[in-house]
């Protein structure tokens, strides 16, 4: 008999299941992979065989152009990996395709969440609250100071802006995975349905969500503008980097926004030089993230992938058995 749970070992590269020889996330290529989400700092192209849910397998061939391996895996099913372990994808309401992964083996559960949050999301399946012996979570806002206002809030903000600006346009950074479509999907629910104008880097992520039965309305290309003067009084949404560089020049006084978690940090706004802060994150805040443990009540939590201290000294505090793992390769490029 072994010791218990010496079946998942954290390493540097990512989590290995020995008993299957397979890792979760892993940092650089294996020859099997089980894939939390279709950010970049978890999937990559170019294992053997990736097991991950259709719609995050989809967006690793769109990304990476691979699909061979490519094995899909439906939220609830069961799948055998070898060596006695099964892996289950439940969902993890981070992004379309996102999934906490729950292995089972001789009798012991472990949950490793990848990113999540608990806030609904009209582009993606709500996490699935799930018991287990350990739970690996991430913490990329795991400090009290991060608690995300409601989404709604930040929209009616960016409306307002936009109806106070009818001269120029309001250009919001989102990443092109996940944070752009929340945001078009939130404007559309706040009964926005004006011409939405994109960054070429969005449109084929944009269509991907469209085809998994996300509706995001009335979107075209920036590039297939009649005039700088077809944007004035619109929303134009591109990726973060886009913010500041030439390309958006061809926009008529753009106004610059950015929805990220980070712009609870009026620094990090300053720095950026953006003038309308949208406070919307994709991960668990603080009250997300120690609600989610306490819900989830396992025995023994590990935190990975953002800021470990505060959530280990909040374990400590509530009587929970915890431990920080050091992952390497996690960079927020999904905030
Ligand atoms: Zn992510
Ligand atoms: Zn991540």
């Amino acid at each position: 008999m072994s010791a218990p749970f010496s079946w998942i070992r954290p390493e540097p590269q990512g989590i290995h299941i020995l008993p299957a020889d397979i890792w979760v996330d892993p940092s650089r290529p294996v020859p099997r992979a089980l894939v939390t989400h279709g950010h970049a700092d978890h999937a990559r192209g170019g294992h053997g065989i990736t097991i991950a849910t259709p719609a995050t397998l989809a967006i690793m061939a769109l990304r990476y152009q691979t699909r061979e391996g490519a094995s899909p895996a439906e939220y609830g099913e069961r799948v055998d990996i070898g060596g006695g372990v099964s892996a289950t994808f439940l969902p993890a309401g981070h992004v379309l395709g996102s999934a906490q992964i729950l292995l089972e083996h001789a009798g012991e559960r472990v949950i490793i969440t990848g990113d999540y949050k608990r806030t609904p999301d009209p582009t993606c399946t709500p996490f699935a609250v799930t018991p287990c012996d350990i739970f690996i979570t991430e913490a990329t806002f795991g400090l009290p100071v991060f608690t995300h206002p409601p989404i709604a809030d930040e929209i009616s903000k960016l409306l307002k802006s936009l109806e106070e600006n009818p001269d120029s346009c309001i250009l919001v950074g989102a990443y092109a995975l996940g944070k752009a479509q929340r945001v078009i999907a939130e404007l559309r629910a706040s009964g926005h349905h004006d011409t939405i104008w994109l960054h070429g880097a969005m449109e084929a992520m944009c269509r991907l969500y469209e085809e998994h039965g996300v509706a995001l309305g009335d979107l075209r290309l920036v590039s297939d503008a009649p005039s700088k003067e077809a944007m004035r009084g619109a929303i134009v949404i591109a990726p973060p980097s886009a913010l500041d560089d030439r390309w958006s020049r061809r926009l008529p006084d753009p106004l610059t926004a950015m929805a990220s978690g980070w712009m609870r940090v009026r620094a990090r706004a300053r720095q950026r030089g953006v003038e309308l802060p949208l406070v919307i994150s994709d991960h668990a805040d603080w009250n997300e993230l120690t609600q989610t443990i306490a819900e989830v009540n396992p025995q023994e939590t590990w935190i990975t992938h953002g800021r470990e201290e505060a959530l280990l000294r909040w374990c400590a505090l509530n009587q929970r058995r915890a431990r920080a793992l050091a992952l390497v390769g996690y960079e927020d490029e999904d905030d």
